[in-house]
């Protein structure tokens, strides 16, 4: 279980986040939702070991991540698959995928994660040769999802992965999230589509301006009158 315990992230003078704590059991998606500001993207960069000046702990296992540098985070099974994709654009889909095992010396395995990954993403196969800049929104995505996954996590951290993609890309993505997590891989899942986020959730979150406000199973915050009027759109 990846369990965060009274965290604290401050950018200077700035308190971004005020003593969070949250569980993500094994096999499970977990979702955190919040307007703009409210601290999501921080906690997942937290964890990811990507933000200097973070107290508290975040338990991984028997280790508390506090202190570790990013590589050491992503060799120990978590994985962040950032917001706005970052993917590389003039390196090719193919090269793009295997910077995401970069820490990985098992070159059997990496194939067989390459292998899973163009199973799960057939358009990345297709495309595996073009560069990553002239792919579409959603084919990026899947190729920031697919990147992440190359490194073999155990726990995958999606910063909202169905921004600025239409309706149909953005089912497209939440059935991934499914599927990967059908197959074992346990999702921190970051997301403005909070509709979407609880429909497949197991457990979920409200972050405001730094605080957890509400949590609850998925379904549940769905039909809860709080989370439909500020969420939801009433
Ligand atoms: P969004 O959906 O807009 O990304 P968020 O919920 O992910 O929002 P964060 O990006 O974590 O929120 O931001 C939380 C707070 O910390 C905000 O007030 C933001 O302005 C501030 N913040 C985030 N990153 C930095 C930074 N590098 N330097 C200074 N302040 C920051």
């Amino acid at each position: 279980m990846l369990e965060i315990r009274d965290l604290h992230v401050h950018y200077g003078g700035i308190h971004a986040i005020k003593g969070i704590s949250l569980q993500v059991p094994r096999g499970k998606i977990v979702t955190l939702i919040g307007a703009n500001g409210a601290g999501k993207s921080s906690t997942l960069r937290s964890v990811a070991g990507l933000v200097k000046d973070r107290k508290g702990q975040i338990r991984w296992g028997e280790a508390d991540l506090i202190g570790w540098t990013p590589e050491r985070i992503v060799r120990a099974g978590v994985a962040l698959c950032p917001e706005g994709r970052r993917i590389f654009p003039q390196l090719t889909v193919q090269e793009n995928l295997m910077l995401g095992a970069y820490i990985r010396c098992d070159v059997p395995g990496i194939q067989t994660t390459l292998d899973w990954v163009y199973e799960l993403f057939p358009r990345l196969k297709e495309r595996s040769w073009q560069k990553g800049g002239t792919l579409s929104g959603g084919e990026q995505q899947m190729l920031a999802l697919g990147r992440a996954l190359m490194s073999k996590p155990d726990v995958i951290m999606m910063d909202e992965p169905s921004l600025g993609l239409a309706p149909l890309l953005v089912k497209e993505v939440f059935d991934i999230i499914e599927t990967i997590n059908g197959q074992g891989k346990t999702v921190l899942l970051v997301e403005q589509n909070a509709f979407a986020a609880l429909k497949v959730a197991h457990y979920a979150y409200v972050l405001e301006v730094g605080q957890i406000v509400l949590e609850g199973p998925g379904r549940q915050l769905l039909d809860d009158p709080r989370v439909k009027e500020a969420y939801l759109g009433g």
